[in-house]
């Protein structure tokens, strides 16, 4: 499994930028909150997507991170979510075209 060597958000182009051994990839962070794979954003038994894109604000952009062990990433964004996980491999399919 790719494992980013660097995640830096750029609040600037509202963009989370991740750094894999070979390329580095600029991930609006819109796309990646809408991906949140928490259970308030998807349904967890019928895989539906709960959250609606258009309740998120403009100006999005994350607060803070941590690290969760050694294979994902906790987001805290601006709008008060912070339940979802970002695993190396959901950010490698946001960022990393080739991968699946
Ligand atoms: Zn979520």
């Amino acid at each position: 499994m790719p494992t980013p060597t660097r995640i830096t958000p750029v609040r600037e182009n509202l963009c989370l930028e991740i750094t894999w051994t070979d390329q580095t990839a600029q991930v609006p962070f819109r796309v990646i909150r809408e991906q949140c794979p928490c259970a308030h954003c998807v349904h967890e038994i019928t895989g539906e997507r709960l959250l609606d894109p258009a309740t998120l604000p403009a100006d999005l952009h994350i607060v803070d991170m941590q690290l969760v062990g050694n294979y994902a990433l906790k987001i805290f964004w601006s709008d008060g979510h912070d339940t979802g996980l970002f695993t190396w491999e959901a950010l490698a399919k946001l960022s990393l075209p080739h991968s699946d």
